[in-house]
């Protein structure tokens, strides 16, 4: 089906709230607000006083049961040239050019089933947040897994919440990884993700998981080839890739 050609609006900041030291989340009013689906993305224009543009792309955080408004977590990554300006730069209030819902490949809705596995490494957890979000306001009870893996503890986005979530459903349960800096204490996984770890946490699964994988190109990949290696059917597995680092 064809896209509809998307439109710039202007969106307001009505809340900025920090999720890590290097992570905020930004909330949008928008007065074109529409439906989006799980997984999918906005582009964000930024444009100079001697009108030079750049523009770039923000997975959906929120739920598209929250009405009228959109959530964006973004990474500030130090040398960047857009995601410095919305941490350092952008306050309540403010007007930002948006673009979107943008996507079709990469998304998960409750009427797509399970069960699901959403795996994720640093700030590629947020399209798979829609997701979860979006599961809990419709109540779903599919099973469904989460992997994340983070450099430290300091580094997981949403902690408070995905405890939450999975503390109040027994269908959904989260698994972190950490390959730096594991909390004091941790007895869980504290390496990179492997096939051996993504055998344990897809086990119960087997090869009916629908598996969305998001986050730095090299554990997308990673993860993917060794899905494939597993015999898991390529057409359950939905990748999205979002930037170069291989952290
Ligand atoms: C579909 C899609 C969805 C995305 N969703 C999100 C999201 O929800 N949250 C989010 O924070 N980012 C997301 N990104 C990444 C985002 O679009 C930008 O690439 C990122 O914010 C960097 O932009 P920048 O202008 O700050 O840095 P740039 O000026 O583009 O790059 C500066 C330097 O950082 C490197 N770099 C670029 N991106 C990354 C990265 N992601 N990690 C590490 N190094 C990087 C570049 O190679 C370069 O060396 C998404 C990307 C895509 C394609």
């Amino acid at each position: 089906m064809e896209q509809p050609v998307l439109q710039w609006q202007a969106g307001t900041v009505t809340a900025i709230r920090p999720e890590t030291l290097k992570t905020k989340s930004f909330t949008l009013a928008l007065p074109k607000w529409m439906a989006h689906r799980p997984g999918q993305h906005y582009d964000i224009r930024l444009t100079a006083p001697d009108g030079y543009q750049t523009q770039r792309s923000y997975s959906i955080a929120s739920a598209p049961e929250r009405v009228g408004e959109l959530e964006l977590t973004v990474e500030r990554i130090a040398d960047g040239e857009v995601s410095p300006y919305l941490h350092d730069v952008l306050v309540l209030g403010d007007r930002l050019e948006v673009r979107g819902p943008i996507g079709g490949y990469f998304v998960w809705e409750v009427a797509l089933g399970g069960p699901l596995l959403v795996i994720a490494g640093g700030s590629g957890v947020v399209p798979l947040m829609a997701m979860l979000r979006h599961r809990a306001a419709q109540h779903a009870t599919m099973p469904t897994r989460m992997l994340y893996s983070s450099r430290t503890a300091d580094d997981v986005i949403y902690r408070d919440e995905l405890d939450a979530l999975a503390a109040s459903d027994r269908t959904l349960e989260v698994f972190f990884t950490f390959t730096r800096q594991p909390p004091a204490g941790w007895t869980g996984y504290r390496r990179r993700i492997d096939a051996a770890m993504l055998g344990e946490v897809i086990q119960p699964f087997d090869k009916r998981a629908r598996v969305y994988v998001c986050g730095p190109t090299l554990l997308v990949e990673a993860v993917a080839n060794a899905l494939v290696q597993m015999e898991l059917p390529t057409e359950q597995i939905r990748t999205e890739r979002f930037g170069p680092s291989g952290a």
